[in-house]
């Protein structure tokens, strides 16, 4: 049966593509585990740990976390995993980490099964973070402290410094396929399925 066996999604697309919302629909339906790295480290800073007291001027400032702290986290996340059913959303960001991803994934006999890159033009993005910060505190909801339009300009920047090289990583590979992310969370959706199969 499907349900049992290993799968590894990786989404892959800058920040304001909008890689958590569809990596979440995902994971309910296909039941996998979405290990969204962003959502860990804001939890840490939230629940004042040590961990989050280090990071937290790092997220706020837009830059990327050390190497060494995410990869700890990951490696802690699928240690004693016994079916490896997992999405990644944020996660590997840089070529250390795509590199250490690859090598845990090896040791799991659980490889890579599907890339999505979810491409929205650069003018959209920051407009739908910032809408996003919006809306949470319409809401009455915590605005994240990096969705201010300079600091999403800055994770902009670093995506396209540091992660986008990921890209080439992958579709030599053979894994990775691109998705138009514009439209409706169903159609981008089910653009998703489609280039899975
Ligand atoms: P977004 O994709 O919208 O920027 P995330 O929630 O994925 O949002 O990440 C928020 C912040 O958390 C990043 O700007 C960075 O500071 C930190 N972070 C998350 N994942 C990683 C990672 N894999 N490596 C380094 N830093 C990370």
């Amino acid at each position: 049966m499907t349900q049992n066996k290993n799968k590894v999604v990786i989404f892959l697309g800058p920040p304001g593509a909008g890689k958590g919302t569809q990596a979440e629909r995902l994971a309910a339906e296909q039941d996998l585990v979405k290990i969204s790295t962003g959502d860990i480290l804001r939890d840490h800073v939230a629940r004042g740990t040590e961990l989050g007291q280090t990071v937290q001027p790092i997220l706020t400032a837009g830059q990327l976390v050390p190497d060494d702290i995410l990869i700890a986290l990951i490696r802690d996340k699928l240690a004693g995993m016994e079916q490896v059913r997992v999405i990644f959303d944020g996660f590997p960001r840089t070529q250390a980490q795509a590199q250490a991803l690859d090598l845990l994934l090896e040791e799991l006999g659980a490889p890579v099964t599907a890339v999505p890159l979810l491409e929205v033009p650069d003018e959209a993005l920051v407009g739908r973070i910032v809408e996003r910060g919006r809306q949470a505190a319409a809401r009455g909801e915590a605005v994240r402290s990096d969705d201010t339009e300079e600091v999403a300009r800055k994770r902009q920047q670093v995506y396209r410094e540091q992660t986008q090289p990921l890209i080439e990583h992958y579709e030599g590979r053979g894994h990775l396929y691109r998705v138009d992310g514009v439209g409706t969370m169903d159609e981008v959706y089910s653009r998703i399925l489609n280039g899975m199969r």
